[in-house]
């Protein structure tokens, strides 16, 4: 569990925390470190403590920040070259929440570049491998947070999740992660890819750190106007009082295009529910082959508006070399983007333009619709819904980068509940033969975050 301990101290804590970092190295889970600032922190903390000052919930707790969140400590890249170099003007809410508990920061964990990605090979600045399996990818966009908290150089680190950045690869290295209801933790100071459906979480060891995390980041905040109001009590529920709910297991996630070992993990997770006192029944929910079509409109047209602001003119990286107005723009963010990020501009652009913009975007938005009431009906008759977080375990580095429509489909489960703005967790779910985690994905109504977490909790307890 994570607590702010104060026999242990803070500077050994974070020390700690840098030896590992050093150790696992070659996994590559960060772009950047805050080696000097951390330790700073850490004293100054050690030092309140020793005047019995209060310190927070968090003091002296080391953790990764994923390096899409601003924050005046260290430069925020995005892991795009488009960034680099770029020192932060200011502190994202999330962060600047953590801070203020005693939180200390020891790097920025790697990502694909702005967050466009499965699997952190569209960094700019090289892959993230997987805890389990250097060969393997640790899933992305939040790569190199999950290895992070998998490999024990942190107990919590943050993430975003646009469509499953959190979930997938908190499902490949085998821990927790959370894509809360959109607008439960404020996404000011976070660098924007998909605003309809960006939100902002952490990955943890267990389900009781994941609620704590979340009860200090959460809230309404005047700079993010799609905020909630504070629904995030700070106690979870424990997990026998969740007793007797009823879980829809998605049986079209189950069968063809599914690796049987991951079918069985998840079927494994709802007998687990089931002996906790769960009510589990397979519910077939047809709209949801759709998910991954209505996302890659939609998305990709909010990226494409997005990135715009990136000209070289402002801020971040400017091309040396161009003739005039149009070639500074266009040979910046040629150099600035990574090819990913290209391929979503392009195709946002596409679905945007006139003449294609109702065959396309607007067909998307309706078919959102459709989607969103099929929830909202198999949520009167079910409190959560369960399903695999991804079809399959982590894939070999190398083997879908060059195929995005292959890399696309790995998201073809977690994209659903976010079209939709629903909370859904990760949580370890047992591992293949070959010793590959396997996460199953929790899905509930909208604000009911906590109520996942306890029902997850419950199967912990049986362990
Ligand atoms: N893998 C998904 C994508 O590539 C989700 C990314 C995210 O959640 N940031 O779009």
């Amino acid at each position: 569990m994570i607590t702010a301990n104060k026999d242990i101290k803070a500077v050994d804590l974070v020390r700690e925390a840098l030896e590992k970092a050093k150790e696992f190295e070659e996994y590559h889970c960060f772009i950047s470190m805050n080696e000097a600032r951390a330790l700073e922190h850490a004293r100054e903390i050690d030092e309140r403590i020793a005047r019995g000052e209060n310190v927070g919930r968090l003091a002296g707790v080391p953790y990764a920040l994923k390096d899409n969140y601003l924050s005046h400590e260290g430069e925020t890249t995005a892991a795009a070259r488009m960034l680099d170099d770029f020192p932060s003007p200011i502190t994202a809410t999330a962060v600047a929440k953590l801070e203020a508990e005693g939180a200390i920061m020891i790097g920025r964990a790697n990502l694909d570049a702005y967050a466009h990605g499965s699997s952190t090979e569209n960094s700019y600045f090289g892959v993230t491998h997987n805890a389990h399996d250097m060969e393997r990818v640790a899933g992305g966009s939040s790569g190199g947070s999950a290895a992070a908290v998998a490999l024990g150089i942190v107990q919590f680190a943050l993430g975003s999740d646009t469509g499953g950045s959190i979930r997938q690869p908190a499902s490949y290295n085998g821990v927790y992660g959370i894509k809360p209801t959109f607008g439960t933790v404020s996404r000011y100071g976070v660098v924007a890819m998909a605003s309809s459906t960006d939100t902002m979480g952490c990955f943890t060891n267990n389900a009781d750190d994941m609620n704590l995390i979340m009860s200090i980041m959460s809230g309404k905040d005047a700079k993010d106007s799609t905020t909630l109001d504070d629904f995030w009590q700070e106690k979870l529920e424990d997990g026998k009082q969740a007793e007797k709910k009823k879980i829809g297991l998605i049986s079209d996630f189950l069968g063809d295009g599914v690796d049987p070992e991951v079918a069985k993990n998840v079927r494994d997770y709802a007998k687990k529910l089931e002996k906790a006192g769960y009510a589990v029944e397979e519910v077939s929910m047809p709209i949801l082959k759709y998910g991954l079509a209505i996302y890659y409109v939609v998305q990709p047209a909010e990226v494409a508006s997005n990135l715009s602001r990136y000209d070289g003119i402002r801020y971040g990286h400017r091309a040396a070399k161009f003739d005039d107005l149009d070639g500074l723009y266009a040979n910046t963010r040629n150099e600035g983007f990574m090819p990913e990020n290209k391929r979503r501009i392009m195709i946002g652009n596409f679905v945007l333009s006139s003449g294609f913009f109702d065959a396309y975007y607007l067909k998307a938005q309706k078919a959102r619709t459709l989607l969103i009431n099929a929830y909202n009906e198999v949520f009167e008759k079910y409190d959560a819904l369960l399903c695999p977080v991804a079809p399959a375990p982590a894939f070999k580095i190398g083997e879908k980068v060059n195929d995005p429509l292959a890399m696309y489909m790995e998201d073809a489960m977690s994209v659903p509940p976010s079209m939709a703005g629903l909370p859904a967790i990760s949580v370890p779910a047992g591992k293949t033969k070959a010793g590959l985690p396997v996460g199953a994905q929790l899905i509930g109504q909208r604000q009911s975050d906590q109520m996942l977490l306890s029902i997850a909790k419950s199967v912990e307890e049986q362990a």
